[in-house]
């Protein structure tokens, strides 16, 4: 026969802080790939356009008219 103690004796976990010093490089790239996911959204037509053709712009479409950038 087996026994089976019901136990809710688990000490709260504590999450340690994370320093600044260590955090602020991943908010800066993290902040790069936003600028860029934002460049690929907003700008990335025409003029602007670093990538030959209408893939990327065809490709975020549906974001760019939900983020209201201007389009067409
Ligand atoms: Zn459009």
């Amino acid at each position: 026969m087996t026994h089976v103690a019901f136990a809710p004796a688990a000490a709260p976990v504590s999450i340690p802080a994370i320093p600044v010093r260590e955090l602020l490089p991943w908010v800066i790239f993290a902040g790069l790939i936003l600028l860029l996911a934002i460049y690929f959204v907003g700008a990335e037509e025409g003029a602007t356009s670093i990538v030959k053709g209408m893939y990327v712009h065809e490709f975020v479409h549906d974001g760019r008219h939900l983020l209201g950038f201007p389009c067409h």
